[in-house]
């Protein structure tokens, strides 16, 4: 009698799935398929044989192979995390409201707005409250979620919305780029699709930009995969060979730097709550991302992050560097977002060399 084997724990996955059949000889690596065009298969009509880069190339295929392991379904490479969510949010109903994050990751309330502005109903809720979240739900077509929210670090229920978004009939979309696939799997708890800026954690290092779309595994999934397929493949945000590589060799250490990087910010958050300058921290207890609001104006908010000298002010997050900003510095953010909230992504650095840097900018006055 021989029982099914083990499911292979995360930490193992990133390490092992993705990679070519072993045989002798065989490299432990894909290559960097660098290809526009494949030798013609002898009959057009095979499904994946239209032999052409827009359509398909193998080093896609192993990074989508290791992000659909970790996700637990099926999963497209894009361009960048943007393409993924442009590409996600063809898959809503024709229509129906969009219930979506008050303030969602900026530049995807900005495309959310835009299909507002063309005539679908958008439902801003605060994805905290579970029971606003279901209330919006009734009647609506579909569910944007994002846990936690960027900058304002609000978590969901995840299990409870989604089960109730799904029972109320919604499409149900998840950005899961915060959470990472190691401390959030949305298609677990029922929701239809994932997306990632694989830009951030996924590739670690902030020298890609790329993003991924995951379907659920089962026929619930065909359909949004066949049409997300289809969209890629005519619209053409593809990502480059290069960047999938480097993304699916960040992702073989995703599961270290991730918890190295959690463990880092636990304790600057339990630091921070005691500063004297920090009125307030968000920190979800989990997760490497965080914010903090510091007492005075917007200026003084500027100036902590401009004096770092470790933490390196910029955009972004996910990378092995830890990163500082001023969120209300661009005009785009939610007025929602304070003026002196400064978001903090961790990196993977020694936590006390973090700390003295981050006190001692916190503490430098004018
Ligand atoms: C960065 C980010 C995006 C956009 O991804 P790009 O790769 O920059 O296009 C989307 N959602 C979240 C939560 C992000 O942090």
């Amino acid at each position: 009698m021989s029982s099914a084997p083990e499911p292979l724990a995360p930490a193992t996955l990133v390490v092992t799935t993705g990679r070519p059949p072993r045989a002798p000889g065989a490299p432990v690596n894909v290559p960097v398929e660098l290809s526009s065009t494949y030798a013609a298969q002898p009959d057009p009509q095979v499904t994946g044989a239209l032999g052409y880069g827009r359509a398909e190339n193998a080093t896609w295929t192993a990074f989508e192979e290791a992000v659909g392991a970790l996700e637990g379904g099926r999963a497209l490479v894009f361009a960048s995390g943007m393409a993924a969510i442009s590409a996600a949010l063809t898959l809503l109903p024709p229509t129906g409201a969009l219930v979506a994050p008050r303030t969602p990751y900026n530049t995807a309330g900005a495309v959310i707005r835009e299909l507002e502005a063309a005539g679908r109903e958008v439902r801003w809720v605060d994805v905290q409250d579970t029971d606003a979240v279901l209330a919006a739900c009734e009647g609506a077509g579909a569910l944007w979620l994002e846990s936690p929210t960027n900058p304002l670090m609000e978590v969901a229920d995840l299990p409870r919305v989604v089960a109730g978004a799904r029972a109320l009939g919604l499409l149900v979309c998840a950005d899961n780029t915060f959470a990472t696939p190691l401390l959030a799997r949305p298609l677990e708890l029922g929701a239809d699709v994932v997306v990632h800026s694989a830009t951030k954690y996924l590739a670690g290092h902030s020298d890609v930009l790329l993003g991924v779309v995951v379907v659920r595994p089962d026929e619930t999934g065909d359909r949004p995969y066949a049409a997300l397929l289809a969209h890629r493949t005519r619209h053409g945000a593809i990502a480059g060979p290069m960047e999938t590589w480097l993304a699916l060799r960040g992702i073989r250490t995703l599961h270290v730097r991730v918890e190295r990087a959690c463990a880092n910010a636990a304790e600057l958050a339990r630091r921070l709550a005691g500063h004297p300058r920090v009125t307030r921290v968000r920190y979800p207890g989990w997760g490497a991302m965080l914010a903090v609001e510091i007492g005075g104006s917007a200026e003084d908010a500027e100036r902590v992050a401009a004096s770092c000298r470790l933490w390196l002010g910029a955009t972004s997050l996910g990378g092995v560097e830890s990163l500082i900003e001023r969120r209300r510095r661009y005009p785009g953010e939610s007025e929602l977002v304070p003026e002196t909230l400064l978001r903090l992504s961790v990196g993977i650095e020694d936590v006390e060399d973090l700390w003295r840097d981050l006190d001692a900018a916190l503490r430098k006055r004018a």
